[in-house]
């Protein structure tokens, strides 16, 4: 067998393990076999990348290619080390941009290429050449798009810039002229392809990128995580094209459209329109914002929210990502256990985008070993919240507000919400009056079933258990002992 046939056997199985990948990760309990399937199978692509490499490269070459391979692979572990669960989409974004930005480089690289040799001498034939071109174009159309897209993300996850959507005048207009224009300057790309033309298609994708995901509000971030995943794998498949590298077009083909997938169930668990989202928020015009005077609130603490819970029937937790940068989860559990062992009914009602990662908040209650028969999903739990004595919101804020239904003009509007404002008692456990991610007021902290815990999360359920503990304690106490001689009954 020659090294290349080698190498086409190795990028089928590779391929086959990228798609065993997705098939496992697609479940809890086969998740760690799909990471395992998803590592092999890139380590197998690498390795018969270089081999198909080292024929067509000097020695040199090859062992730059390994530098580099270990240089990125290093850092990606560093990083993967490091990363905090609630630091997870920025990281993602950042790798997405990476992707987007090879793909750019990947593109120049082709045209300069056969700028510099010829066709003839780059292996393309002189009928295909404006194929060539076309792809060049698009791939780097792709590229940049999925580039400054993914950096601008990175921004708004971490909180570098505010997460409130840019309304640029006639936003719609100049996404739908940038995509005119760039098929516009393919086709003139395709027939005569000039330098000038690289410099514009890739000028004009990064600022489409960069205004198709500023134009997007917080709280469509999930779905734009998600589009960008798509965006990186179609930038892949692109550059794959330009490599002639089989497997890059499929793995990039399987990241590009389970990318989409996963945005257009999103963008239905949301109720948000997909094209809308994808066309970075295309028919969402500026609303006024929501920030006008909302009224007073009112405080609590945690011995009153003690006495609270011990008199309850029901009480449901809704956890959001406060609670995740508090790691409250821990003491969540024991605070549920606490509860139930006193006959309280306690269950979990979780939003499908709590937090900053689809099915954050489960990973989180999972890690914490709250049974999984007590946590359910927002859909199975909203319409019990009218018969519940306590509800306790940990962290969450944008996922329990009230605006999204009731108020058209919210930048929210129509995103469906856990209700928990219609529970009888509301205890908000956050540490100021700031707003959430999609940075919109929460007109429930100001009801007049709502009470607010200040503090961080983590802290307040520590105070909540040490108030039920003395409560204990005391009550133990106070309980009659045993009789002695000295002691007269009065029964
Ligand atoms: P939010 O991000 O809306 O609000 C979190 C709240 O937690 C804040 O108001 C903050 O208030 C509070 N908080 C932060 N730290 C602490 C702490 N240590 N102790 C107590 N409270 C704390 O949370 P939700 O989970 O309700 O909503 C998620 C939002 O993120 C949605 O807008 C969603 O669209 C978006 N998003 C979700 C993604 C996903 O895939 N799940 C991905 C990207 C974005 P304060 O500062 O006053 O304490």
């Amino acid at each position: 067998m020659t090294a290349t046939t080698a190498a086409q056997a190795a990028d089928i199985v590779a391929a086959l393990l990228f798609i065993f990948s997705l098939a496992g990760l697609s479940q809890h309990r086969t998740s760690r076999a799909g990471v395992a399937y998803g590592i092999g199978g890139m380590a197998l692509a690498l390795v018969a990348t270089v081999v198909v490499a080292a024929r067509d490269v000097s020695t040199g070459a090859v062992l730059l290619i390994v530098l580099a391979t270990a240089v990125g692979g290093s850092v990606g572990l560093w990083r993967a080390h490091k990363v905090e669960m609630t630091q997870m989409p920025e990281l993602i974004a950042v790798l997405h941009s990476l992707v987007g930005l090879a793909a750019v480089l990947v593109g120049w690289n082709s045209y300069l290429e056969v700028e510099a040799h010829g066709a003839e001498q780059t292996r393309i034939a002189s009928e295909l050449l404006r194929i060539h071109h076309a792809e060049v174009f698009i791939g780097i159309f792709i590229g940049a798009v999925t580039f400054t897209g993914s950096i601008i993300a990175f921004l708004k996850l971490s909180a570098r810039i505010k997460s409130r959507p840019l309304t640029l005048p006639g936003k719609n207009a100049l996404n739908l002229g940038a995509l005119a224009a760039f098929v516009a300057l393919t086709v003139w790309f395709a027939v005569s392809p000039s330098l000038g033309l690289m410099i514009a298609v890739t000028v004009l994708a990064l600022a489409l990128g960069w205004h198709l995901v500023a134009s997007i509000g917080g709280g469509d971030m999930p779905v734009v995580v998600s589009m960008l995943n798509s965006y990186s794998g179609w930038a892949a498949a692109a550059a794959g094209f330009l490599l002639d590298n089989n497997l890059l077009i499929v793995t990039g083909a399987l990241v590009g459209s389970s990318g989409a997938y996963l945005s257009y169930v999103m963008c239905k668990a949301m109720n948000r329109s997909f094209i809308s989202v994808i066309a970075g928020g295309f028919g969402i015009e500026a609303a006024p914002s929501g920030d006008a005077e909302q009224g007073e609130h009112r405080e609590t603490s945690a011995e009153e929210t003690a006495e609270l819970l011990e008199n309850a029937t029901s009480v449901i937790i809704t956890p959001g990502y406060g609670m995740a940068v508090a790691q409250a989860q821990h003491p969540v559990a024991e605070l549920t256990a606490a509860l139930r062992e006193r006959g309280v009914t306690v269950r979990f009602g979780v939003h499908p985008v709590a937090g900053r990662l689809p099915g954050h908040m489960n990973v989180l209650l999972a890690e914490a070993r709250v049974p999984y028969d007590v946590v359910l999903e927002m859909d199975e739990i909203n319409d019990d919240f009218a018969g519940t004595t306590v509800v306790l919101v940990i962290g969450a804020n944008d996922t329990v507000n009230p605006a999204a239904q009731e108020d058209p003009a919210s930048p929210i509007a129509g995103m469906p919400v856990l209700r928990v404002w219609e529970a009888e008692n509301v205890i908000v456990f956050k540490r100021s009056m700031s707003s959430g991610y999609a940075g919109v007021q929460n007109p429930l902290f100001f009801r007049e079933n709502s009470r607010m815990l200040f503090g961080d999360a983590k802290q307040s359920v520590e105070g909540i258990l040490r108030a039920l503990s003395a409560t204990d304690t005391g009550s133990a106490a106070s309980r009659p002992g045993p009789r002695t001689s000295e002691q007269p009954s009065h029964a």
